[in-house]
């Protein structure tokens, strides 16, 4: 059975996208089947995977309308070594048209337990809202990753996807949980940062992944060769970090049911 998670902060630009890319490209290193959801209209997962937004025959949008299945939609990218199921613009009307429909916040997970069979890791990059979009992600995973910057007002946001996290455990989907809060964009130098790191060890504790992501340029760089870091300089420090991150992400939900 795979593992599903959701990547979700409703902050935009903490690097939900980056670590999308980077751990799943990351766990097909370390032999994992996987795929990636790009539920974002802005479809950066699916360019950084080197998958073009502009020429999907098929794609998320479809799947979440039921016009297509997974199987039909999803694109491999050679490069980056897993499945992209792609996003692009079109995704946006979405959120309008599915209010309409049944199930409407069931509809990705009903399309994944269909290709599920296929993975060992299913990665959901979600848009920087509490959305439909975002909600329809959240029911169908076993957990959220949060990717954050420790900055001042780091945890103040955390509290309003920590209480949707638990809403959404409480009346939608009972498997979900927090798997862990991960730094990202991480500069040791940088004092604040360290105190924000150490608050979050002493609030969140274990959930707190051990593996951090160093602020590095060639993570930055690797999208606009439409790759994932860890595929376009695999020497460098961030790719070297997610590398890492993957293995833990490994060890820590293996024995997930
Ligand atoms: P989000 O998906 O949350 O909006 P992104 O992953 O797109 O965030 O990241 C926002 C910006 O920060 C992008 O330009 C990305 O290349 C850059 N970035 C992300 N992680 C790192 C990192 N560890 N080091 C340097 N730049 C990064
Ligand atoms: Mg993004």
């Amino acid at each position: 059975m795979a593992k599903i998670f959701c990547i979700a902060n409703q902050k935009g630009g903490v690097g939900k996208t980056t670590t999308t890319v980077n751990l799943a490209a990351g766990l097909a290193k370390v032999g994992q089947r996987v795929l990636v959801v790009d539920l974002d209209p802005q479809g950066n997962a699916t360019m950084g995977s080197g998958v073009d937004k502009r020429a999907l025959p098929l794609s998320v949008y479809d799947v979440l309308l039921e016009t297509a299945t997974i199987a039909e939609a999803r694109q491999h990218s050679e490069k980056a070594g897993y499945d992209v199921l792609g996003a692009n613009r079109e995704l946006a009307g979405a959120e309008v048209e599915l209010v309409e429909l049944e199930h409407r916040e069931q509809r990705l997970k009903a399309a994944i337990a269909a290709a599920d069979a296929d993975y060992d890791f299913v990665l959901i990059d979600c848009p920087p809202s509490l959305s439909m979009l975002t909600l329809n992600g959240l029911c169908s995973a076993h957990g959220v990753v949060v990717p954050m910057q420790c900055e001042y007002f780091a945890l103040e946001g955390l509290s309003d996807l920590v209480n949707t996290i638990k809403q959404v455990h409480a009346n939608l989907n009972p498997d979900l949980q927090i798997i862990g809060l991960l730094r990202v964009m991480f500069d040791p130098r940088i004092t604040l940062q360290q105190q924000v790191s150490d608050q979050l060890k002493a609030h969140f504790g274990d959930k707190v992944f051990d593996t951090v992501i160093p602020r590095n340029v060639r993570l930055a760089e690797a999208p606009s060769y439409g790759m994932p870091g860890v595929v376009f300089d695999a020497n460098a420090k961030g790719a070297q970090a997610f590398v890492e991150f993957a293995k833990e992400m490994v060890r820590r939900v293996g024995g997930m049911r």
